[in-house]
């Protein structure tokens, strides 16, 4: 899994705090009160590595993690034997062998599923546990409420099925005043008491910050552990995580009237000073960061920044598939040379930005970050790797 590249080879590298990771994990869990709080690692645990990323957590003490796909929790599995790996995405008869092998325990959100499971359960002593995924307005995936209280009222088929997690999951939780959250909770709040007996879950990292009554039994933060805010517009309390940084190839002198990049969407209005990166769209670096000729970005009318030496530096024109251009004009000119790096996101930029400026989530630019970077974890103890 973790083939990673060659630092000394690479465009860029990505920095993963370990210890950043641990204390946020540490932060959540506080915020979570008496309820436990678990971990989403979907999507290789949001693009940082969920090889690294799970065992972190797990020394932290998080005991139960969601991954969308059975394959992901067999990585997940690899690395944390004793954890409850609960499988979001869905269930088909042929991934049942998977669920076996690694103890997996799927998030069951269909009556089709519930009959499946109960047929692969049929005549065991102990039948294997899953967990109920209930819709309570997003309609993406989960029973209905009809259907959850349907199944929740026939004893002999929850026998066989067994559940030991009820949740469901808030479509606008970052939005604290959105009244859609509390109409969730009070539907959540019907489903789970015909459930009294197993736990209940509904906030993911923003769910934690709505209050005591939406913490329930067990808690699933995201994005919150790899540092991404908690709230739209509110300013983070969570530690950075990842930190992407773009090595500088080559540095130039353009003449105010020349222009930039494809498509000669930017001309210089001053004689400028052109730092040209490493790492571009096959990065991750969406094209919609660029600094200009992007048509279909019209939420923000400036692109993407980098940061070197002290300061902020403009993405210059369009972003291409390998390269970038900043205008590093107002560096001394002393401060910048080829090899050095120049940060996308990280400690000095904060992740929400740089997706902001793409017209994009913190979701997307961390899970989209592509393969080419040198991948470096490093912890207070000074271990990196
Ligand atoms: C992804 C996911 C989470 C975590 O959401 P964040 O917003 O990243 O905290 C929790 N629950 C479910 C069902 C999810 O799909």
């Amino acid at each position: 899994m973790s083939k990673t590249t060659d630092p000394r080879l690479a465009g860029g590298r990505l920095t993963v705090d370990l210890d950043a990771l641990a204390a946020n994990y540490r932060l959540l869990a506080e915020r979570s009160g008496p309820a436990e709080t678990a971990a989403a690692v979907k999507g290789d645990a949001y693009g940082l590595g969920a090889d690294r990323v799970v065992p972190a957590l797990a020394r932290a003490g998080c005991r139960s993690f969601f991954v969308a796909l059975p394959e992901e929790g067999l990585r997940a599995r690899a690395v944390a034997p004793e954890a409850r790996i609960f499988v979001l995405n869905g269930l088909f008869a042929e991934a049942l062998p998977a669920y076996e092998e690694a103890a997996l325990t799927p998030v069951l959100g269909s009556p089709e599923e519930l009959a499946l499971w109960a047929r692969h359960n049929h005549g065991r002593d102990r039948p294997r546990p899953a967990a109920i995924h209930v819709d309570t307005g997003m309609n993406r995936l989960g029973l209905t409420t009809e259907d959850a209280l349907a199944f929740a009222a026939d004893k002999a088929f929850r026998n066989v099925v067994n559940p030991v997690l009820v949740m469901s999951h808030l479509a606008c939780a970052d939005e604290r005043d959105h009244p859609k959250n509390e109409e969730q909770r009070e539907s959540f709040q019907t489903v789970r008491a015909a459930f009294a007996d197993i736990d209940s879950s509904l906030a993911n990292s923003a769910g934690i910050f709505l209050g005591s009554d939406f913490r329930f039994d067990l808690t699933r933060p995201g994005i919150a552990l790899y540092g991404g805010a908690v709230a739209s517009g509110e300013p983070s309390p969570m530690r950075p995580v990842a930190t992407l940084e773009t090595r500088i190839i080559q540095l130039r002198e353009a003449k105010a009237g020349e222009t930039v990049g494809y498509g000669a969407t930017v001309t210089l209005d001053r004689d400028t000073r052109i730092a040209v990166v490493s790492a571009g769209y096959a990065d991750g670096l969406h094209r919609a960061l660029s600094g200009s000729g992007v048509p279909l970005r019209q939420a923000v009318g400036k692109g993407g920044v980098g940061f070197i030496a002290g300061r902020r530096v403009p993405i210059l024109g369009r972003i291409s598939m390998d390269l970038t251009a900043f205008d590093v004009t107002d560096l001394r000119p002393d401060a910048v040379h080829p090899g050095d790096f120049i940060e996308l996101f990280g400690t000095n930029i904060p992740v929400d930005e740089a997706a902001a400026a793409a017209g994009t989530i913190a979701y997307e630019m961390l899970t989209s970050l592509g393969r080419r970077y040198a991948r470096r974890y490093v912890n207070a103890d000074g271990d990196s790797g």
